[in-house]
């Protein structure tokens, strides 16, 4: 059987396509390309891919790098520093407006270019700023799973008409944001924006941000859980600039869009959305882009305020197995354990009591325990033994390292169970 998923995607290119919206000419090479091409990509938070359109057309990246070498800018530097220095505030202005904080001169945000160029000013170390490119080129491809190249011909034509650009950085240096040489900062940023992607390499891009940081396809862990957080957070509120909050109310889904076309959604914990069209609107974002992430949002309910039910699944099984002394519940778990679920785990002790004298907790089926998670499962742990209960935890992957409960109590950890006799 083929899958029905590119074909619903081609689907929704062929309804998106109505040709309005003008290719951003303020770059002359990007004036050049073929306003016709469409492509649309997902990458699931397991990495399975689906296409439609021209997904092997290749165009430069532009703004979409901004929210990926912030989370750069958040992991070398860390989040004080970072802050010290660009806001999270949306602007509600355009890309490019000279907007810096009243008095100290700090970029709203991350997201507009003059957050953008400072995020690029802190990722390059004191001693070589001229390595900050080379790093962002080899962080954006370990994002997309493969080698990624620089257009320099782009590049180039930026580089003739990038005023505004050369202006913020003249401020920001004006108001020591960075104290690099701003046209230094100005020449890599714009290298930055010209890195070639396909809609496929986006989509995985925004796919390992949609899983906690983890590239969905080679399992390497890119950003920490909460440089993601942060990151999406600042898409959510700022990507879409002064159309932020009609987007955010419509879609529902943190996005980033860049002049050349391209437009990227992260659905967390479950998609990476891509979108190729060049023809833009007044803000600057792909015209048939935007028809498309609506229709998906629409068609999917990929909403993020109209949120799935994460909060049913943890306790996949309970299960008394033997007799007697020897009797044993089997409490198995799966997925990702937070708050909600684990407070059904104890919500359903609670109710039920316990009425054998060993307990295994099995988190072999588990992804990943969050520390609200460990922390109410120890707590269960320890009550279980205080009411005289003996509790094996079952971690084959070491999900729940170190598991110390308090007042110096521990549960007994093993890889598996021998699974006794089934009594009920
Ligand atoms: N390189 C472009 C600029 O700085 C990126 C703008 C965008 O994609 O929104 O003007």
């Amino acid at each position: 059987m083929r899958s029905p998923l590119p074909d619903y995607l081609t689907e929704v290119l062929d309804a998106c396509t109505d040709g309005s919206g003008t290719l951003a000419d303020y770059i002359p090479e990007l004036a050049n390309v073929d306003p016709d091409r469409f492509a649309l990509s997902l990458v699931t938070a397991e990495g399975t891919t689906y296409s439609a359109g021209d997904d092997n057309h290749v165009f430069t990246i532009q703004s979409i790098s901004k929210p990926f070498v912030y989370g750069l800018a958040l992991e070398k530097r860390g989040f004080e520093a970072v802050l010290g220095k660009i806001d999270v505030e949306p602007s509600g202005e355009a890309f490019n407006e000279i907007s810096l904080e009243r008095d100290s001169g700090r970029p709203l945000n991350p997201m507009i270019n003059a957050g953008a160029l400072t995020a690029h000013a802190l990722v390059a170390d004191a001693d070589s700023p001229g390595t900050a490119i080379e790093e962002i080129r080899a962080l954006l491809s370990a994002l997309a799973g493969r080698e990624l190249d620089i257009d320099e011909k782009v590049a180039a034509s930026e580089m003739q008409t990038t005023y505004r650009n050369v202006a913020i950085a003249n401020l920001l240096r004006g108001y020591e944001i960075f104290c690099d040489d701003p046209d230094e900062v100005v020449a890599g940023y714009v290298r930055q924006c010209s890195v070639d992607v396909t809609t496929t390499d986006l989509a995985m891009m925004a796919g390992t941000l949609a899983s906690g940081g983890i590239q969905p396809r080679t399992g390497v862990q890119i950003f920490s859980r909460p440089v993601v957080r942060q990151v999406l957070s600042v898409m959510a509120t700022c990507g879409m600039y002064d159309a932020a909050g009609d987007w955010l109310s419509t879609i529902g889904i943190p996005a980033k869009s860049g002049v050349s076309g391209g437009l990227i959604g992260v659905l967390p914990g479950q998609l990476g959305i891509a979108a190729y069209s060049p023809r833009l609107d007044e803000h600057g974002t792909s015209v048939q882009g935007v028809a498309a992430f609506e229709r998906l949002s629409r068609d999917m309910n990929l909403h993020l305020m109209d949120a799935p039910m994460v909060a049913h699944s943890a306790l996949r099984r309970r299960q008394v197995y033997g007799e007697g002394s020897d009797a044993v519940t089997l409490l198995e778990l799966e997925g990702d354990i937070q708050f909600t679920n684990t407070e059904q785990i104890v919500h359903a002790v609670v109710d039920e009591p316990v009425t054998t004298p060993h307990v295994a907790i099995d988190l072999t089926l588990v992804r990943t325990v969050l520390p609200v998670g460990r922390r109410m499962l120890l707590e269960l742990m320890r009550r279980l033994h205080v009411d005289g209960i003996d509790v094996v935890l079952i971690d084959p992957d070491g999900d729940l390292p170190d598991p110390d409960a308090g007042n110096g109590y521990r549960p007994r950890v093993v890889r598996c169970l021998e699974e006794p006799r089934e009594s009920r």
